[in-house]
């Protein structure tokens, strides 16, 4: 009984040992090295550890970059010695995060490398080997992936800052609503009820989406801009026939219409945001988008909108128009530059919500949830609000320019 215990004592101080020595078993990241490939296709970057880190993670959110994470958070990276720049590998930057190391790795421009990363047969080391590939394949392979903003990690997230001061920009735009405020704003929900939308990776539905970023943009506007007033068209899982959503929009006489979308596709590595405008279609990829954000709305107007319809609107409403060219392109460049999404660019199209709505109005596809990066960062409260604010930021700048415009023409009358 006595040795019994005596040996499983011993098993447990053997194990805890064990666990010990591996917990905090520090790898010290002594060199980052660069070599081609015996088999000639290509190149082989290896991280020259003492010992292996937790785990890791490789992507190529473009031909000429490679993301990485080395997930420990006991890397020793003192003395670490870096590549030269060679005539493949532009330059290797390490981010010190809070779990560890982001890594990005430049190649040079037109390169078209392929990346894979595997634990070397030695156990410690990291091999990322870079292939030989084609042009197409790449494009194709590196659309899945995100950039990622390792100083976003690193500093305080600077994108969910709306209080930042907003910056200035000196485009002219027409003024199109006799009044001196920019004080009312309609939010429109895409979908809801009845109407799914569009249904993403996993099942996942655009109007339960549309309605989250709808109501954390109207809450941000009620915090930071409170004499502006804010109508949803919906506020919880309703759906809004067409008709009650014009009549709706122009009774509250707002000084500009926010529809919000999701993007699907059947092609899973498509992402990216796009900001539409009312007016003819520039192309066939945004003419599908209209079909299918139109399409719930066929069995209420049995038409679609020709282009007669549309010339008759813009010689009518072409301050509108300009109006909601200039504040779409203020909300693509918010998406790009401060939400860090890939951007599809501002266009044209004939959607029937927009034409409804007699003011400025805007139609936003927040991303692809068809595709699988896209609908986590959609789904995920942090993702939400990252759009939310970047849409915010963009309705501030323009009712602050647009009311300094009026300050100045009355002073100037
Ligand atoms: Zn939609």
């Amino acid at each position: 009984m006595r040795n019994k215990l005596f040996i499983r004592a011993l098993a447990l101080l053997f194990f805890s040992l064990f666990i010990f020595a591996d917990g905090f078993a520090q790898s010290q990241l002594q060199r980052v090295s660069n070599t081609a490939r015996s088999d000639g296709m290509g190149y082989v970057i290896r991280y020259h550890l003492s010992a292996p880190v937790d785990s890791f993670e490789i992507t190529q959110p473009a031909p000429d970059l490679i993301q990485m994470v080395l997930y420990d958070q006991e890397i020793d990276t003192t003395g670490l010695i870096l590549p030269k720049q060679s005539e493949k590998l532009k330059e290797v930057r390490l981010y010190e995060l809070e779990y560890g190391y982001g890594v990005d790795i430049y190649l040079t421009e037109g390169a078209t490398y392929k990346s894979n990363a595997y634990i070397d047969r030695n156990g410690k080391d990291i091999l990322v080997s870079l292939t030989q590939s084609t042009k197409e394949e790449l494009a194709q392979y590196t659309q899945q992936f995100l950039t990622r903003n390792w100083y976003k990690e690193i500093v305080d997230d600077d994108a969910l800052d709306v209080s930042a001061p907003p910056f200035q920009t000196n485009i002219l735009y027409n003024n199109v609503r006799d009044k001196l405020r920019f004080d009312k704003i309609v939010i429109d929900p895409g979908h809801g009820g009845w109407d799914p939308g569009s249904i993403g990776y996993k099942g996942v539905k655009e109007k339960n989406i549309t309605l989250e970023v709808a109501k954390k943009l109207g809450a941000y506007i009620e915090e930071h801009l409170p004499d502006v007033e804010v109508v949803y068209t919906r506020e919880d899982d309703t759906y809004l026939g067409l008709a009650e959503l014009g009549h709706f929009a122009n009774l509250a006489e707002a000084d500009l219409y926010v529809s919000i979308h999701c993007n699907s596709f059947h092609n899973q590595y498509v992402s990216g945001a796009e900001v539409y405008f009312l007016g003819l279609s520039k192309s066939n990829a945004s003419l599908e988008v209209m079909k299918r954000e139109n399409s719930v709305f066929k069995e209420e107007i049995n038409q679609e909108l020709t282009e007669d319809d549309l010339l008759i609107y813009e010689l009518a409403h072409s301050g509108y128009i300009a109006t909601s060219e200039k504040i779409a392109y203020m909300i693509e460049d918010q998406f790009r530059t401060r939400a860090q999404r890939k951007s599809r660019g501002v266009k044209q199209a004939p959607f029937q919500v927009l034409f409804e709505a007699a003011m400025p109005a805007v139609l936003v596809e927040l991303g692809f949830i068809t595709n699988p990066a896209e609908q986590r960062f959609l789904t995920s409260e942090y993702g939400q609000n990252i759009m939310a604010s970047a849409l915010f930021r963009a309705i501030r700048d323009y009712k602050v320019e647009y009311e300094e415009k009026q300050a100045y023409n009355v002073s100037s009358n």
